[in-house]
């Protein structure tokens, strides 16, 4: 994939079917007349995914998950595994979210599983890295990210590397209200894409789509997605409302 703008939404565990299906349907008819400068991607809940799918179909919309297991199948009660996602119609899934991580104690290590057989099924991560507050604090934001794309995404080769997103996500920025300025994003998103050029290539760094994710609404898009190495954004609470999330999305306009 080379760079492209993207703004994706991630739901979370929000929104009964009926009500995404709804959101869904409201989102495509707000799209429809307008000339889009990104692409728009929906990250449902699982339960939402084929639904969804369905009724997006034909639109500008895309549709990714927000999880999928590492392993491939059989006895593992309430997983899901990425082919089971890519057969609901979805071709991405966001992978690596700071939630995941700190709930459900996601390693680096599972992190790569996940990664490496998402891929395997055809289907895009969406990969999330971000510091903690108190390691922004202690000014260790790039060593965090680093780490984290080491221990979990620079094992792929690059070829796969190049069908991954990435999502810079300060762990402080999420659902607080609180946004990095956008002198802080852009510089960070510049280390990650450096970091990228170390591993891989200036070609290959050039390509990748590097998201900004952390109270990111229509308010603040604009700004943030004039910096040069953001490259569009995550968006969780205002990815929940049509409305909300298209005023997001004119940021790239
Ligand atoms: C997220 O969870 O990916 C996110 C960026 O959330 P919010 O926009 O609500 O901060």
């Amino acid at each position: 994939m080379s760079r492209k703008n993207i703004v994706a939404g991630n739901w979370k565990m929000n929104k009964t079917l009926q009500e995404g299906v709804a959101l869904a349907k409201d989102l495509k008819s707000a799209l429809a007349g307008k000339t889009l400068n990104c692409e728009v991607i929906i990250g449902t809940p699982f339960i939402h995914l084929a639904s969804v799918a369905a009724e997006i179909a034909g639109s500008k919309i895309a549709l990714s998950a927000q999880n999928s297991a590492n392993k491939e199948s059989g006895a593992y009660t309430g997983e899901v595994s990425p082919a089971q996602v890519k057969s609901t119609g979805a071709d991405f899934v966001i992978l690596g979210h700071s939630e995941r991580r700190a709930y459900y104690g996601e390693t680096f290590d599972i992190l790569k599983e996940k990664v490496l057989l998402a891929l395997k099924n055809d289907l895009k991560p969406i990969f999330c890295i971000g510091e903690l507050k108190e390691e922004r604090e202690a000014g260790k934001q790039n060593e965090v990210v680093k780490a984290q794309l080491e221990g979990s995404v620079f094992n792929l080769s690059a070829e796969d590397f190049g069908k991954i997103v990435l999502a810079y996500e300060p762990v402080w920025a999420i659902g607080t209200g609180l946004t990095a300025t956008s002198d802080q994003a852009q510089e960070i998103h510049a280390y990650i894409r450096s970091l990228v050029a170390a591993k891989y290539g200036a070609q290959v760094a050039d390509d990748t789509t590097i998201l900004y994710g952390g109270s990111c609404n229509a308010k603040n898009a604009k700004e943030l997605f004039g910096k040069a190495d953001v490259d569009g954004g995550l968006i969780g609470g205002a990815s929940l409302k049509a409305e909300d999330f298209v005023g997001v999305i004119e940021g790239f306009n």
